[in-house]
């Protein structure tokens, strides 16, 4: 099961094949997105118990205003324009493969990966970043503010 936390307070599980998946939270009708990075034992189930480590929230952009993004990891969550990516931001500025998520000991950390318009924090430009509670990223028009959980 996913545990999903909603920032109306509302908490609820979901199926696991609702990774990856946009869906309303029961609460507020805010959506609410989950993403895996390497949760998957090796039959392709996953974990019994997902717990996720940071939130994101898009501030800004050309569209899913409010929309939170639970995030787990450790692996790489790849961002970019093309629907391979696990995070998919559409719009002028954001790359084909723009930024990846990292988790690290429990450290999460933006790096770009040499998009056209680059990747900020807290309005400046960065190759690589270690994330702290309430850093605003941006990626093409979108602000996005990172919290741990
Ligand atoms: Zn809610």
């Amino acid at each position: 099961m996913l545990y999903i936390f909603c920032q109306c307070g509302h908490r609820s599980a979901r199926p696991d094949e609702s990774a990856g998946r946009s869906l309303p939270c029961d609460g507020c009708g805010r959506i609410v997105t989950t993403l895996l990075a390497d949760q998957c034992k090796a039959d392709g189930s996953l974990d019994s118990r997902i717990a996720f480590s940071a939130k994101l929230t898009i501030l800004q952009g050309p569209g899913r205003i409010g929309e939170q993004i639970l995030i787990t990891g450790p692996g790489a969550i790849d961002i970019g324009k093309t629907h391979d990516k696990r995070l998919v931001l559409t719009g002028a500025g954001v790359s084909r493969t723009h930024a990846q998520l990292l988790c690290e000991a429990n450290l999460w950390r933006i790096e770009d990966l040499n998009s056209h318009n680059g990747t900020k924090v807290n309005g400046a430009k960065v190759q690589t970043r270690i994330l702290k509670d309430g850093d605003k990223l941006g990626i093409g028009e979108y602000e996005i503010v990172f919290n741990t959980m």
